[in-house]
């Protein structure tokens, strides 16, 4: 038998699951301080049963379950499996594997698997006894217990010899046994004492025993008036049962006549009822017609009313028209006298306007020929005007030159004065 497998999660160090396999012969892990070497061990000693907190170097339950660390938040479950190579057989259990779980909650519960099924921490501390192996075996030697072996107590090294000889199982099978002979020698006692309490309510239960045989006897002895007063009871309601049974027969034929005859009623009643309804619902058509009727003269009645209203409002209004057009009519003539008139005058005015048609055809000949003189007397004083300016420039020439001349002759009388 050896170790093939640890799994751990949620264990101290080990958050994540982790697996470790192992071979035969000697296997060794390594690693810096600190990183996690002897929580595996702690593990190991864990799944098989460790109950001893400070053996794993904890102080409660909860401190072998990740407690968090910088990067991770803690865990609420550590969960540790291992499987044994089983195929010498040395565990007493047919599986060439066994594989031992304890799994641990915050809340202290705890559970136990052998081969994932569920078992007690009991099954497995039967299962590892004497095999070397148990949570106490000396199959698991932390740092510096070696020491403590060799220097600790006869007794520590008792049982470590014990264990590996395997007479622990029957140590702890004796041990088991005298606690269930100490309690059958308490059963014993506590019997003997009950015994003697019974001794002592013998008698009295003996009379009670009499009291009750009587009872049973007189009690038999009531059951059977009891019975007695019920069949003669049973007997008298037959009679009266066979007496009833006798007049409901005589009443039968007078039922069944009363039952045909009312059959007969119910039918003509049905018929009277369908009758009824027959004329209920022409009643009502009749009604319902009647109804119209009278909704129809009515409206006609309206009708005829508002007829008679509109034909004297006509009247009215054709009397008014009447006049109306008697008064259009005057009008008509007067308008048509007036319109004589006015053609008679227009005539007359058309006839004045062609002669000053004529006249003004005449005026505007007239006009022209004025027009045409006007031009031609123009263009003269055009004429006269250029003849004007011309003469005006001639003069200013001679002006001009008659004031050169002066100067000249005012310059040459100022040159010979002094020589006069
Ligand atoms: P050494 O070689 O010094 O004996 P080691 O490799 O055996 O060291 P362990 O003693 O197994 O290391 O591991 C100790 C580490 O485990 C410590 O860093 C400690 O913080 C960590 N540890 C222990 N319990 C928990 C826990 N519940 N949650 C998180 N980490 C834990």
């Amino acid at each position: 038998m050896y170790l093939k497998k640890v799994e751990l999660q949620g264990f101290k160090s080990f958050a994540d699951r982790i697996e470790i396999e192992f071979g035969p012969g000697i296997n060794a892990i390594v690693g810096p301080n600190g990183s996690g070497k002897s929580n595996i061990t702690d593990a190991i000693r864990w799944v098989l049963g460790e109950q001893s907190m400070k053996s794993i170097r904890g102080s409660k339950l909860e401190d072998v379950i990740f407690a968090g660390s910088s990067k991770k938040k803690p865990m609420g479950m550590a969960e540790v499996s291992i499987t044994l190579d089983n195929t010498d057989k040395l565990l007493p259990l047919e599986y060439s594997e066994v594989c031992f779980t304890r799994r641990v909650f915050r809340s202290g519960e705890s559970e136990f698997y052998l081969n994932k099924t569920p078992c007690r921490l009991k099954d497995i501390q039967e299962i590892l006894m004497d095999t070397g192996i148990g949570k106490d075996g000396y199959s698991i030697i932390g740092q510096g217990q070696v020491d403590l072996i060799i220097t600790g107590h006869p007794d520590d090294k008792r049982a470590i010899f014990e264990e590996t000889a395997g007479i622990m199982k029957h140590k702890a099978r004796k041990k088991e046994a005298e606690k269930r002979l100490e309690e059958t020698v308490s059963n014993m006692a506590r019997i003997d004492d009950i015994l003697a309490e019974i001794q002592n309510q013998l008698e009295p239960l003996k009379i009670q025993k009499e009291k009750a045989l009587n009872y049973k006897k007189l009690y038999e002895r009531l059951k059977q008036l009891d019975i007695n007063i019920l069949l003669s009871e049973i007997m008298m309601i037959e009679k009266k049962l066979f007496n009833l049974k006798r007049v409901f027969e005589d009443n039968q034929d007078c039922l069944q006549k009363i039952i045909e005859k009312r059959k007969a009623m119910k039918q003509k009643m049905e018929q009277d009822e369908t009758n009824l309804e027959n004329y209920e619902r022409e009643y009502n058509e009749v009604q319902d017609r009647a109804y119209d009727v009278v909704s129809k003269k009515k409206n006609m009645e309206k009708d005829l009313h508002w007829l008679k209203q509109e034909e004297k409002r006509l009247q009215v209004q054709h009397q008014e028209l009447n006049s109306r057009k008697e008064n259009l009519q005057q009008k008509i003539s007067e308008s048509k006298n007036t319109l004589a008139q006015k053609t008679r005058l227009l005539e007359q005015k058309f006839k004045e306007i062609n002669s000053l048609e004529l006249k003004i055809a005449e005026e505007e000949k007239e006009l022209a020929k004025k027009d045409e003189l006007i031009k031609q007397k123009e263009q003269l004083i055009e004429n006269l005007k250029s003849d004007v300016i011309d003469l005006l420039n001639y003069a200013s020439e001679k002006r001009n030159k008659m004031t050169s001349l002066l100067s000249l002759k005012t310059s040459l009388a100022n040159l010979y004065s002094p020589l006069t």
